[in-house]
This record gives structure tokens, sequence and C-alpha cells, in this order.
């Protein structure tokens, strides 16, 4: 990892060490193939959930990883600052979904 991904994710180890696990199960995804590696998501994410890692698979070098997933609170920030469609989020709403509440 390059100087400035190691300083990105110091700030987001910081920032994990201030949060919480969140009381509801939220999940991110990544699609790799499209991510290049920016930091735009890491940076803007709260609770410090994702980091880089070093992939010699992607041709940037490195890739982001859901190092936490059991601190992301499903707020979606990282998915609305990827220019690339590369991450997703989905909060846990407690609710069912409309297939189930079709089912019952
Ligand atoms: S913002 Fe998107 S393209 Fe940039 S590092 Fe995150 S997932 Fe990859
Ligand atoms: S949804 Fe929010 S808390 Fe979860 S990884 Fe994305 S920015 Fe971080």
């Amino acid at each position: 990892m390059e100087k400035e991904e190691l300083r990105i994710n110091e700030e987001a180890l910081a920032r994990r060490a201030k949060s919480k696990p969140a009381a509801k199960k939220s999940t991110v995804e990544l699609v790799p193939k499209f991510c290049k590696g920016c930091g735009l998501c890491i940076n803007t994410c709260p609770t410090g959930t994702l980091l880089f890692h070093d992939d010699p698979e992607n041709k940037w070098g490195v890739a982001v990883v859901v190092d936490a997933p059991e601190n992301c609170i499903g707020c979606r920030q990282c998915e609305n600052q990827c220019p690339d469609c590369a991450i997703f989020a989905y909060r846990d709403t407690g609710k069912k979904d409309e297939s189930e509440r079709k089912a019952v």
C-alpha cells in the first residue's frame, strides 16, 4: 500500500475505535472488478467499517475490504460516494420484505 492509503486506513481505524457494533445488522457488498481504489468510501464511512488491503489481482494493487461488518450502520454513505457503483449497502430494518408479506 502507498503512504496515502495507509493514512486513510489509520483514520478509518480511529473512527472505528470511537464506534460500537451496530444494534441492527447491515450488509455491505463490493464488486471488486469495478473498484478503482479511490478510497472515497473508506473516507466517508463514519464507523471505520471499510479498509484498504493489498490486492495483486486488482490492477490498482489495492481494493476495499469490509473489515468490521459488525460496525456497519447501513447509512449507505459509501454507496452514495462511490463514482463507479462498486459498493452497495443494505440496512436491516427489522421488517419483512414484500415477498415475505405476501406469503403470510
Ligand atoms: S468509492 Fe468505489 S471505487 Fe472508490 S474505493 Fe470505494 S468501492 Fe472502490
Ligand atoms: S453503509 Fe455506512 S457504516 Fe456501512 S460501510 Fe457504508 S458508510 Fe460505512
